[in-house]
């Protein structure tokens, strides 16, 4: 029995998985109602995540301002695992993973999520993001970042106090695994990233597309499996959110604020999703074929109440999907960018 972080592979998928046996009971405050509360308080005593509240095993938060960055009190991956004797036989492979779990409070406001930030707190957001990162990469066991939010109890998010975590690992993970040999693929065979000649296309055409500035552009992509799942993406061949300059910065914010808005928008709800930035590894290469891009992959399919659910045909077979990604893209087209909280203020 091994009972510290580890990958157990799929021999049959050629796939991991990352146990963590070690993280016995962590604290779960979503989930008590069925819909979301109409509005949180601005800070809530009982939240571990407000400021001056205690955490999980009697650490105090800072009366902190801005954005608040500390160590997950039950992460998923440790730096240092104990080796353990596995198995030896060929099909039950598995691997010590080891690697390091954050959690960026977004602000001390308990109740204002990501779109309900004003421009320059999403860029001190997207600051913590990349100094974060650029930490957690220059370990040297490091090989991807991955930051990431889950918003939402349908998300699976423990604490509706806006944050986002990243986890940090010695292994690059299956979707990076994939999206790298896609890129590289089309990167031998054009000299030019996938993603570049992607956004060029879709701008082109503006069947997708949702918002555009200067340097980042957010679309429903072609391929797209979540009924409003979105992309943003880099203009320029930037492969981690430390390439950026100050003014991609703030487009990445702007895009940013529009798809969150937008999204609330469809449906007056704070809109769950999860989120993530796609970097390249952090493995000392360079990675001329990775385009910086975030995926957002929202669960909910006609209402605030009903999901789009990935059972039956779409574990088994693949995914599928009724309203096309032109049809998403409209709607979310269709409705304001002021967030429906914020009009007449
Ligand atoms: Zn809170
Ligand atoms: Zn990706």
């Amino acid at each position: 029995m091994i009972n510290s972080p580890h990958r157990r592979f799929n021999a049959l998928t050629g796939e991991w998985v990352l146990n963590s046996p070690h993280r016995a009971k962590r604290p779960w405050l979503g989930q008590v109602e069925k819909t979301p509360p109409e509005s949180l308080p601005a800070y809530d005593p009982t939240c571990y995540l407000c400021p001056r509240n205690e955490r999980a095993g009697g650490v105090t938060n800072p009366d902190y301002s801005g954005t608040f960055v500390f160590n997950n009190d039950f992460a998923a991956l440790l730096p240092d695992p104990s080796e353990e004797a596995a198995s030896t036989h060929p099909l039950l492979v598995s691997a010590p993973e080891r690697g390091s779990c954050r959690v960026v409070c977004f602000s001390p406001r308990h109740d204002l999520t990501l779109p309900e930030l004003d421009l320059p707190a999403i860029e001190a957001v997207i600051a913590t993001w990349t100094r974060e990162s650029a930490d957690l990469a220059a370990q040297d066991f490091i090989r991807y970042v991955q930051v990431f939010e889950n918003k939402g109890a349908m998300m699976g998010c423990s604490n509706p106090h806006p944050h986002s975590q990243l986890w940090a690992q010695s292994q690059l993970p299956n979707e990076i695994v994939k999206e790298l040999a896609r890129q590289a693929e089309y990167y031998s065979q054009h000299g030019r990233p996938l993603l570049t000649d992607y956004v060029q296309e879709e701008l082109r055409l503006q069947e997708r597309i949702l918002f555009s500035n200067d340097h980042f552009t957010a679309l429903v992509p072609f391929w797209a499996v979540w009924p409003f799942e979105t992309m943003v993406i880099a203009h320029r061949a930037t492969q981690s959110l430390s390439d950026l300059s100050a003014s991609e910065v703030s487009a990445l914010a702007e895009a940013f604020k529009q798809v969150t808005t937008r999204y609330d928008n469809l449906f007056e709800i704070s809109f769950p999703y999860s989120m993530g930035f796609h970097q390249a590894p952090a493995d000392g290469e360079a990675h001329p074929e990775w385009v910086l891009h975030a995926h957002f992959y929202p669960p909910l399919l006609r209402s605030a109440t009903v999901r789009k659910f990935m059972v039956g045909y779409e574990m088994l077979a693949m995914p599928q999907r009724d309203i096309t990604p032109e049809v998403a893209a409209d709607r979310l087209r269709s409705v304001s960018a002021v967030h429906y909280k914020q009009r007449g203020m």
